[in-house]
């Protein structure tokens, strides 16, 4: 190790990989990798990858797309298409050509986790507490165990132990809260999915995606195309109730009243949700504002940094951005005195750009269930409003992303 800057990353999701592939091609940098489960694992179904994700993942993994295909069962995912729930079946947009990759979450971490040497890998390990020294970061692990680093890259999701410490110098609560929706999902066979919904909304591999009043239903392959995932999201009234509780047929019964139910769609959602053993709603949380991603050597990153709403399908997206920038600036960092300014330049840039993808995310959601004012359920006006708050997803310019963290640096350097 000696000579070498020593970093832990804490957390073993698609963001502390995903920067663990990244850093460990530079000679200079040590990674080692904590996670709090006995094993590396992803739990939920199907994740979608956009196009820049994707192209800022490339950059990472050379050929992803073609990685992620043949060792994920990645799918692409063709023009995606909205149905308004007054106007039942009317299309808002019908996006042309492939809008990214779609595949079951474990299978792409699985893949992932085959880049990475496996004595990197720590499982069991769950951080409990952080200090800054003079001249490193100290982790003190559950297992009573206490490590020395340069710095540490939390990377450890929506509960982080790192963000704490980052935003404990910050006064009031800047922990994730409720965003106002619900969601449950199931994956199913193809060929059950047709019986269930009809072949007609399952004939080419796409996402569907179906908006209205109050709720939102979508449904997308995954696994090869040999599974379609379906999705069932609501407004949620109340905030107070548990982030997992058992979703009924009265509380379905109740969001899909009769304009929804006129949805060829509808029922089959319905009765595919309910055939699951434990039938579960899950509540949306999300960053609501976030003073800083860096404090001394210490750093967050994934959604430990900015958890978003899965609304416009992003979280994932901005965790492979972030790997790609951070690794940028650690790339022309020479020693560990520069990690601080490295973290502030990373910092600088990297905000405003996640906080503006969870308001849209915000936004995307009230869209889709008929809550914005200005829109209501009309098709056109949803057509008409969706582009805007997609349009800043897949036009960040990546090359001038990192130039711009770069010149952070060197500015923060000169100061
Ligand atoms: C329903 C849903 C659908 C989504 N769909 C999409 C999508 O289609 N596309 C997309 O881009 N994004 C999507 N997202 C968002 C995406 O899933 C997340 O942004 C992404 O998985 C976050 O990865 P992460 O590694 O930051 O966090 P996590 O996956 O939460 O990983 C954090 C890891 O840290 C570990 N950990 C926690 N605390 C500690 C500790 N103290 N010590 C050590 N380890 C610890 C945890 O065990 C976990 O393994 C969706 C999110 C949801 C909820």
């Amino acid at each position: 190790m000696t000579g070498r800057i020593h970093l832990a990353i804490v957390g073993g999701g698609l963001a502390g990989i995903t920067m663990a592939i990244y850093l460990q091609k530079f000679p200079h940098l040590s990674v080692d990798v904590f996670e709090s489960a006995p094993e590396f694992s992803e739990q939920g179904l199907g994740i979608g990858l956009s196009d820049l994700a994707l192209r800022a993942f490339d950059e990472i993994i050379p050929s992803v797309a073609e990685f992620l295909k043949s060792k994920a069962g990645a799918v692409a995912i063709g023009a995606s298409r909205v149905g308004s729930g007054s106007g039942v079946g009317t299309v808002v947009a019908d996006l042309e050509g492939d809008t990214g990759l779609a595949m079951n979450r474990a299978s792409m971490l699985k893949a992932l986790l085959e880049l990475l040497p496996s004595e990197i890998l720590h499982a069991g390990k769950k951080l409990l507490a952080l200090e800054q020294t003079d001249s490193a970061l100290q982790l003190s692990f559950q297992d009573g165990v206490t490590l020395s680093f340069d710095a540490v890259i939390g990377a450890d999701g929506i509960f982080s132990s790192v963000r704490k410490h980052v935003l404990e110098c910050y006064p009031g609560d800047h922990m994730a809260s409720p965003a106002g929706w619900w969601d449950s999902r199931h994956a199913v066979p193809v060929e059950k999915a047709k019986a269930m919904l009809g072949e007609e909304s399952l004939d080419i591999d796409r996402e569907y995606a179906w908006a209205g009043e109050d709720a939102f239903m979508m449904h997308a392959p995954v696994e090869n195309g040999t599974m379609i995932q379906c999705i069932i999201s609501a407004v949620e009234r109340d905030h107070n109730l548990a982030r997992k509780r058992p979703l009924t047929r009265e509380v379905l019964e109740e969001i899909f009243g009769a304009g929804w139910l006129a949805n060829p769609v509808t029922n089959g959602m319905v009765e595919l949700m309910l055939e699951q053993e434990n039938p579960r709603e899950y509540s949306m949380w999300d960053h609501k504002s976030t003073p800083a991603y860096a404090r001394g050597r210490a750093c967050i990153v994934g959604d430990a940094a900015h958890t978003t709403t899965p609304w416009q399908g992003a979280g994932a997206g901005l965790a492979i951005e972030d790997a790609l920038v951070l690794g940028h600036l650690l790339s022309n960092v020479s020693s560990p005195q520069e990690l601080e300014d490295a973290f502030k330049a990373f910092d600088k840039v990297r905000r405003p750009r996640c906080q503006a993808v969870i308001d849209s995310g915000r936004a995307t959601g009230r869209l889709f269930c008929g809550q914005n004012p200005d829109v209501g359920l009309s098709a056109e006006k949803m057509g008409n409003a969706l582009g805007p708050l997609f349009a800043h997803l897949d036009t960040l310019s990546l090359d001038s992303h990192k130039e711009a963290a770069l010149n952070n640096l060197k500015a923060i350097q000169a100061s």
